[in-house]
C-alpha cells in the first residue's frame, strides 16, 4: 500500500474520531495558522514567484526533483487531505516531483526538506533579514506539524493501529 493510500484508509477508518477529539483539532488548526504564516510570508516577499518560474519553466531546473514525493508518509499526507489539499497523482514533468504542478508544490503540509531548502537566487533576492524571518517561521509550523503529529500518532497508537510509520 502506498503512503498515501494508507493515508486514505486511515482516514476513512478514523476521520470522525480523529476531528471529534480536541487534542487533535487544537493541534491541526495551530499546524494550520503556522503554515498560513510562513506562506504569507512567502507569497508578501514574492518568494513563490521564484519557484513558479522554476516549476513551469520547460526544460528548466526545479529544485522539486523526482523522487521527492517518496518522503511523505502516512501522517504527513494525511494532514495534507484534513487540510483539502489533495496531492497530485500524476507528475506533471519528467523529473519532477509528482506533487509539483504548474504554480508549483500543490501541497499545504510539507516535508522538512522541502521547507528549509533555499536556492541561492531566492537567498540573494530576499537577503539575509527576510530570510531570517521566513525561516523562523517555518522553525515554528515545523514544530506545529511535529507536535500535530505526535499528538496523532498517539492516538493511533492507542486505538491499535501501528503500521503507519
Ligand atoms: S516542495 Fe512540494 S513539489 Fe517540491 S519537492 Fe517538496 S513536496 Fe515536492
Amino acid at each position: 500500500m502506498t503512503a498515501l493510500a494508507k493515508a486514505r484508509a486511515l482516514l476513512a477508518a478514523y476521520g470522525p474520531a480523529l476531528a471529534a477529539d480536541p487534542d487533535l483539532s487544537r493541534l491541526l488548526a495551530e499546524y494550520y495558522q503556522d503554515i498560513l504564516r510562513s506562506h504569507g510570508l512567502m507569497r508578501s516577499k514574492l518568494a513563490f514567484d521564484s519557484c513558479t518560474v522554476c516549476a513551469g519553466n520547460d526544460g528548466g531546473a526545479s529544485c522539486c526533483f523526482e523522487g521527492a514525493e517518496d518522503w511523505y508518509y502516512p501522517l504527513l499526507l494525511m494532514a495534507n487531505l484534513l487540510l483539502e489539499a489533495e496531492p497530485l497523482q500524476q507528475r506533471q514533468r519528467g523529473g519532477d516531483c509528482m506533487f509539483n504542478g504548474p504554480l508549483g508544490c500543490g501541497l499545504v503540509a510539507r516535508y522538512g526538506i522541502c521547507l528549509n531548502f533555499f536556492c541561492p537566487e531566492l537567498c540573494a533576492r530576499l537577503g539575509e533579514t527576510e530570510m531570517l524571518a521566513l525561516r523562523r517561521a517555518v522553525g515554528r509550523e515545523l514544530r506545529a506539524g511535529q507536535l500535530w503529529e505526535e499528538c496523532l500518532g498517539r492516538w493511533l497508537w492507542a486505538h491499535g493501529e501501528k503500521d503507519w510509520l
